[in-house]
């Protein structure tokens, strides 16, 4: 028998959102009338020129990628005005976190993060046989945060904002006076995987890789699967000190992004119109949903994300209705399994939205 590490036994395996394929396999829906909005992805897709690049670069499958990311590095650090060397890019930010989770925990050391919030923190520490801390509340509270903080020592602190799966966010302010009060000695993530709505919404919650580069211990994640719509191309980044991101290359397989994900990238940087396009759209239809809920009694979590939280009371049950809506190919996020009667529902387009006002409404009569 194959005896696996001890600590794989306390991880539950990461759920995805169900893709298109399953609905069409199971219930026999035809792929164009299935309504996905699980995954938090644009639903606009990408910009046009990033297609462009990647048809380009078909013909160079044969060689590896420039493995030092040159032209994407450059163009990450005229966005943000940071020099390349405190750049660290990842197949996904997901790998980032994992080469931070890899670089300094073990069986002796904990990590906290708040009550409700991206899955894969606690998957990556577990990895590492490193205890998870968690806040009372979802919401970044910093005197929670505080006291979780002098009584564990952790070495990474995760401050997801805004905050996936919930769509709350912290503000500048909030995350600065956490970071000054925790020592230099443990890693302080700042998540900003969907910074981009945030920033749109209200400059108060708004926090650029510049706004953190001063302290040593920290380091700003950000990616391309969200706004700039490429999940599919699997590339997000860490923003750091030098320091830090020298030893976090230490832990970075080579060649760990594709030719045609690097092209995607770099396109991507270039096409702040497309970006500033989605924005606009996403903030048009997502006010439909909290029209929707006033009117029919659901509550919500003021979302600062591609996506929103809808709160149910004991009549509703978040797992009958994502199974109902599922069958009728419509795809949403229970959010179940985090403890909570709620279901993220990721903001689509006009006509996706339009589908799901439908079901919901049918499904809930
Ligand atoms: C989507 C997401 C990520 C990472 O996505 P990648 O596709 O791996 O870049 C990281 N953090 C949060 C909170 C997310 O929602």
């Amino acid at each position: 028998m194959i005896r696996f590490n001890k600590v794989l036994e306390n991880i539950k395996t990461y759920e995805a959102g169900k893709p298109i394929e399953l609905v069409v396999r199971e219930f026999g829906i035809a792929p164009e009338d299935v309504v996905k909005l699980a995954s938090n992805e644009n639903p606009i897709g990408t910009s046009p020129a990033v297609a462009e690049a990647i048809k380009a670069n078909a013909t160079k499958a044969h060689l590896y990628p420039d493995d030092s990311m040159f032209e994407l590095k450059a163009a990450l650090s005229s966005k943000f005005d940071v020099t390349d060397e405190n750049i660290i890019i990842g197949a996904g930010s997901d790998q980032v976190l994992e080469f931070i989770s890899r670089a300094v925990l073990d069986e002796d050391s904990s990590v906290l993060m708040s009550a409700v919030t991206f899955a894969m923190y606690e998957i990556y520490a577990k990895q590492m046989g490193a205890k998870v801390i968690r806040t009372a509340s979802y919401e970044h509270k910093y005197d929670e945060f505080m006291e979780a903080y002098r009584m564990h020592k952790p070495k990474i602190v995760y401050i997801c904002t805004p905050n996936n799966p919930t769509g709350d966010a912290t503000s500048k302010e909030e995350v600065l006076a956490m970071i000054e009060a925790m020592h230099k000695d443990s890693i302080i993530v700042v998540d900003g995987a969907y910074m981009e709505y945030a920033a749109a919404k209200d400059a108060k919650y708004a926090i650029t890789p510049n706004d953190l580069l001063g302290y040593e211990n920290v380091i700003y994640l950000g990616t391309f699967s969200k706004a700039y719509g490429l999940g599919g191309m699997r590339v997000g980044y860490g923003i750091a000190q030098v320091g830090l991101i020298k030893e976090l290359y230490k832990m970075r397989p080579p060649f760990n992004i594709s030719t045609l994900s690097l092209a995607a990238a770099i396109e991507a940087c270039k096409d702040e119109s497309f970006v500033k396009e989605s924005i606009a759209l996403h903030q048009e239809q997502i006010k439909r949903y909290e029209v929707f809920a006033n009117e029919n009694g659901l509550g919500f979590i003021d979302s600062y994300t591609n996506f929103i939280t809808y709160l149910f009371d004991e009549k509703l049950d978040s797992t009958k209705i994502s199974d109902a809506l599922l069958q009728r190919g419509v795809i949403i996020r229970n959010l179940a399994s985090y403890g909570m009667n709620a279901v993220r529902i990721t903001i689509g387009t006009q006509k996706q939205n339009d589908t799901f006002f439908k079901h919901f409404k049918e499904v809930v009569a």
